[in-house]
């Protein structure tokens, strides 16, 4: 089934009222959360939209039918390839993040680590999750990953914390099912999506068994607060501002308190072994799909830095090139190590086909170094009107307006209207409450720059190149260049 992003807004406005904002208890339907809807409804029209069917839709692994792509399991490097052009496409309308990927990430993690946890255990997870999926393709529903936890004092074990809260942890284990309680934070898309998906943050000891728990529960279940952080922009209802001002996010500290799981909806609980793979198969796909976002936030930057180039009458000089074409670097690079990470990924047990996780993660560290940068490069093409720009109102009406029309044009082949839509634009993207979410987004979304270090220093082979050098310098003989000979790309086929 694919969704109407009405029948969407139904079933969210019809959720039992646990969302805070301020200290107050609000329903799903307060304006402060429309921004962030407004996003998730661009996923629902485009898989409805015949010109991006096979894009935006896939063939559900579970039911056979056609489901949204945010809610497939990826089969082969085709399909990754398709995701992470999905997530540049939905970035770009929503001017920036799509809040999709999270959702999509954990499902992927759970199919994989689910499948290797009964292999390993003899359990019976990978069935339950399966029939779990069936029921979200059937009802095309909307999942958030809860997987980073408070965690209180970075220097302690989940089990050593004073606060037991500081990790997501199991308080009781039932027949029917499982009681957790627990802060997760930054949880992206929480206040409006129907389901919450919970992921291990971290390698587990087994002193931390309890804090080894995977499950999803509908967001509004009874125990669980929302307490929520919406971003938005000064200008939004302001006509002149443009469909950017539209769009917005939300984060959330998300409470469990003493929650009951039902057992058919539990995917781990207490195989601290596999809570490094499952943590780390989330973190890796998420890298990723941040090789379609991230270049679509730097299509975004690069956008406005060429528009206010030309505002500024600078286009056709020297450095102006030079600094678009450092843009072109960014997004494309990041881009492009995606689309390495799809043809070089591989089959997973369960069926899951994986990106490469060096692709996945040089190319997640990249956009995560670049992004200041960027806003860097925006800022010094604008100048400084970002930051010091009058108030809508006194463009629109006042003694002032008419002055205002004369002031806000430089390039003399501009008329005031686009000036003026141009800087707002400009203080919108580079300058504003979303802009900061973006650069710090960039920087810890899906892992702080160390966790791509820690993926790097685990996974990259050191030893090859310290061979190439030996044999180089004329240390060994020989040189073993057979994990080259054995690189096989994967390529991609539609079917
Ligand atoms: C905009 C935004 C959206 C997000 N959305 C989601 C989401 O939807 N779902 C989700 O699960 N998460 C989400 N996150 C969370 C994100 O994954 C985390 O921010 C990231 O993993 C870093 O965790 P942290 O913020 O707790 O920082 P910390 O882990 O506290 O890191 C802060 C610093 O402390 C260092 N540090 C931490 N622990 C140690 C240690 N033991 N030893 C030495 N140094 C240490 C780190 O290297 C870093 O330099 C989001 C974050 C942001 C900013």
């Amino acid at each position: 089934m694919l969704r109407t992003k009405e029948a969407y807004h139904e079933k969210l406005f019809a959720m039992r009222p646990n969302i805070f904002i301020g200290g107050e208890r609000v329903g799903r339907d307060d304006p402060r959360l429309r921004p962030g809807i407004n996003v998730l409804d661009i996923t629902f029209d485009l898989a409805r939209d015949p010109e991006w069917k096979g894009l935006a839709t896939a063939t559900s692994t579970v039911t056979g039918q056609e489901i949204n792509r945010w809610a497939h399991l990826p089969q082969s490097p085709y399909d990754l390839m398709q995701k992470q052009k999905l997530i540049r496409l939905g970035a770009r309308r929503a001017g920036g993040c799509i809040q999709r990927c999270m959702g999509h990430d954990a499902i992927n993690a759970l199919a994989i680590c689910t499948k290797e946890m009964d292999q390993a255990n003899g359990s019976d997870y990978h069935g339950r999750f399966l029939d779990y999926l069936k029921m979200y393709h059937d009802q095309d529903l909307d999942g958030c990953c809860a997987q980073t936890d408070s965690k209180g004092d970075r220097m302690k074990r989940p089990s050593e914390q004073e606060d037991p809260d500081a990790y997501l942890h199991i308080v009781e284990e039932r027949p029917d099912g499982i009681v957790v309680s627990g802060f997760k934070m930054s949880i992206t898309q929480a206040p409006y999506a129907d389901e919450i998906i919970a992921l291990p943050t971290r390698a587990l000891a087994e002193s931390d068994r309890d804090f080894a728990v995977a499950f999803a529960v509908p967001a509004d279940v009874e125990g669980l607060s929302l307490i929520t952080r919406p971003v938005w922009l000064r200008e939004k209802d302001d006509a002149a501002a443009g469909p950017f001002c539209h769009y917005g996010v939300s984060d959330c500290i998300v409470l469990f308190d003493n929650v009951f799981v039902p057992r058919d909806r539990v995917f781990m609980c207490g195989e601290w072994q596999f809570g490094r793979r499952l943590a780390l198969l989330f973190a890796d796909s998420h890298r990723h799909s941040y090789s379609g976002c991230k270049p679509a936030v730097s299509d975004i930057l690069c956008g406005a830095a060429a528009l206010a180039a030309e505002a500024n009458n600078i286009s056709k000089a020297a450095h102006i090139k030079e600094k678009l074409s450092e843009f072109a670097g960014a997004a494309e690079l990041a881009y492009a190590a995606g689309v390495a990470a799809a043809v070089y990924g591989k089959k997973t047990a369960s069926g899951v086909f994986f990106p490469n996780e060096i692709y996945a993660n040089v190319g997640r560290r990249l956009t995560g170094e670049t992004i200041y940068h960027e806003y860097n490069l925006l800022t010094e093409i604008a100048g400084g009107i970002a930051v010091t720009m009058p108030f809508s109102g006194d463009f629109d009406h006042g003694d002032n307006k008419d002055a205002l029309a004369r002031f806000i044009v430089r390039n003399p082949a501009l008329s005031p209207e686009t000036s003026r839509r141009i800087w707002q634009f400009v203080e919108n993207v580079g300058a504003s409450s979303m802009a900061s979410w973006y650069k710090i987004a960039g920087v810890h979304g899906g892992g702080s720059p160390i966790m791509e270090t820690i993926a790097l220093n685990i996974g990259y082979d050191f030893e090859d190149k310290k061979r190439v050098a030996r044999y180089l310098a004329g240390i060994d003989e020989h040189l073993d260049d057979s994990w080259l000979r054995d690189l096989e790309p994967n390529f991609p086929t539609k079917d």
